[in-house]
C-alpha cells in the first residue's frame, strides 16, 4: 500500500496489534516494566536497547499516540507532554540554555508569551518579539551569534494571524538554525509545516486534537530533516556524561532532537503524558479529520452572517474572502484553517459583556477548539495579566471576542447569536 492520506492515518496509525492483542489501544496503567535480568535493565538505562521501563520516559499507550501525530506531520517521531504549555517549554530548552537568544513571532497564545517572556527570561534565554508579517529583512536583523532557534505559530491564539511558513523557514534556515511552530489551531489535517520547511513542530493537543475538552496534552514532533552537527549545537555533538557518553546525533541520526527531548528532558523534569490522557487523546484523533471539516463550514457560515450585520464592527476569519490572510490562508491551508473567528461589537465594553451573558448555546469557557460551540474575552480573562502595549503586541484588541464554532448545526449557532445580539444592542 503507498503512502496513508490523512484520514487514514487518523483511524489507523499508532497501535498495531499482533495475533490475539486488543484491536484498541489499551491503557497500560502501569509506572514500571519488567526485566530478567538486571543486564537487560541496565542496557535499557545505557540508551544500548530499546523498551519500556519507566512510563516518565515512555509507555506503550503513549508510545503508539506519539507514532500517530508523528505520522500526522509527516515527522520522524513525536514525545507527548502533560500539556501544550510543557510542549512549548521542552521544545526550546532541548536547544537553549542560559545566554541563548530567541527569535520569536509577538502572535502568540498569550500563555507561550508569559512564559518566555518572564519565566524562561529569569532562567537566562532571550526572547525577541517581531511581528509575524515583518518583511524578511526585518526579521533576518533580529539573529544574534546566539541565536538557537526561532518560534511560532501557524495560526495565533486569538489573533488569528496566518504564519507565512516559507519566509520564517527561510530566515531560520539562513541563520542555521531551526524553525518551531505551533500547530495548535491548523492542526496536521488542515496544515502540515514540515511540508513547508518547519523542523520541529509543537501542539497543545487540549484542543482540537483531543476535541472534546476533557484532556490537557501536548506534543512535540521532531521533523528529522534539521542538521544538528554544527558547532552552534554542542549538546547534540559532545558526549552526555549522564548516559556514559552517548552522542545524541551519532547514536539516533534524525531523531536525535526527539530522542534527547525524551531521555534528557522528560528523565529529568517529567511532564510525561498519563497513559489514560493519551487514550483519551487517541479517540480524539480517530475523527479529527472529520470534526475539523465540519468546525471550518460553520465557523464560515457563523462569519458570513456576522460580516452581513451591522452591529458588527469588524470580524476575523482568515478563510472568508476578503480576510487579509485569505490568499495566504489558501496558500497553506486550501482546506481550511480552523473553527476560531473572532470580531468585536459596536459599542462599549458592557455591551461585548451583555452580548457574552445572553448567549445560550455558546458557554463562556477559557477554552477553545472543541465540539462545543464558546466564547472568550481574552482582554478580561487569558490575556488579563498583559498590559495594554502587551495586548496590542499579541495582537489582541480589548474589544475582541474569540468565538470558537463548534460542530453543532450551524444554523442553531447563528440563531443564538442573533438572539444575543438583539439582547445586547438593544
Ligand atoms: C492552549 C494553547 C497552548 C497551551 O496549551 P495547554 O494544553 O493549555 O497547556 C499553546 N498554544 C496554543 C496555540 C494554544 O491554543
Amino acid at each position: 500500500m503507498g503512502d496513508r492520506k490523512i484520514e487514514t492515518i487518523c483511524v489507523q496509525n499508532g497501535w498495531e496489534p499482533s495475533n490475539g492483542e486488543a484491536r484498541v489501544l489499551p491503557i497500560y496503567q502501569s509506572t514500571t516494566f519488567k526485566y530478567s535480568s538486571s543486564e537487560e535493565m541496565a542496557a535499557l538505562f545505557d540508551l544500548q536497547a530499546s523498551g519500556f521501563f519507566y512510563t516518565r520516559l515512555a509507555n506503550p499507550t503513549c508510545d503508539a499516540v506519539e507514532k500517530k501525530i508523528a505520522a500526522l506531520e509527516g515527522g520522524v517521531a513525536a514525545v507527548l507532554t502533560a500539556s501544550g504549555q510543557s510542549a512549548s517549554m521542552f521544545s526550546i530548552l532541548n536547544i537553549c540554555s542560559a545566554g541563548d537568544h530567541v527569535v520569536c513571532s509577538s502572535e502568540l497564545y498569550g500563555g507561550t508569551f508569559n512564559l518566555f517572556n518572564k519565566t524562561m527570561r529569569g532562567m537566562g534565554i532571550e526572547f525577541d518579539f517581531i511581528n509575524p508579517d515583518a518583511p524578511i529583512e526585518e526579521i533576518n536583523s533580529l539573529f544574534k551569534d546566539n541565536t538557537k532557534c526561532v518560534f511560532t505559530e501557524t495560526i495565533s491564539n486569538p489573533s488569528l494571524t496566518v504564519l507565512d511558513i516559507e519566509k520564517w523557514a527561510n530566515a531560520a534556515h539562513s541563520h542555521n538554525v531551526p524553525m518551531i511552530i505551533d500547530n495548535t489551531f491548523a492542526t496536521p489535517v488542515n496544515c502540515r509545516p514540515i511540508e513547508w520547511g518547519a523542523d520541529i513542530v509543537v501542539h497543545s493537543t487540549s484542543k482540537y486534537m483531543d476535541g472534546h475538552a476533557c484532556s490537557l496534552g501536548g506534543c512535540i514532533v521532531d521533523s528529522g530533516k534539521f542538521d544538528w552537527r554544527t558547532e552552534k549545537f554542542p549538546q547534540f555533538n559532545v558526549p552526555d556524561e549522564t548516559y556514559h557518553g552517548v552522542v545524541y546525533t551519532e547514536q539516533f541520526g534524525s531523531a536525535a532532537y526527539a530522542v534527547k527531548c525524551r531521555v534528557h528532558l522528560m528523565r529529568d523534569i517529567g511532564a510525561m503524558m498519563s497513559p489514560q490522557n493519551a487514550f483519551l487523546l487517541n479517540l480524539g484523533l480517530e475523527t479529527l479529520h472529520l470534526r475539523m471539516a465540519r468546525h471550518c463550514e460553520n465557523a464560515l457560515a457563523v462569519a458570513e452572517y456576522l460580516s452581513s450585520d451591522d452591529r458588527i464592527a469588524w470580524i476575523n476569519c482568515p478563510s472568508q474572502k476578503g480576510s487579509k490572510y485569505y490568499d495566504i490562508a489558501g496558500k497553506y491551508m486550501p482546506n481550511g484553517t480552523c473553527g476560531v473567528i473572532s470580531f468585536g461589537i459596536k459599542g462599549t465594553r458592557e455591551t461585548a459583556t451583555k452580548f457574552m451573558d445572553s448567549l445560550e448555546l455558546a458557554a463562556i469557557v477559557t477554552h477553545v477548539a472543541d465540539a462545543r460551540t464558546c466564547v472568550l474575552h481574552p482582554a478580561s480573562t487569558t490575556h488579563r495579566q498583559l498590559n495594554d502595549a502587551e495586548l496590542e503586541a499579541c495582537g489582541v484588541s480589548p474589544d475582541l471576542l474569540r468565538f470558537s464554532v463548534g460542530i453543532e448545526n450551524a444554523g442553531d449557532i447563528i440563531e443564538d447569536i442573533a438572539q444575543a445580539l438583539d439582547k445586547a444592542c438593544e
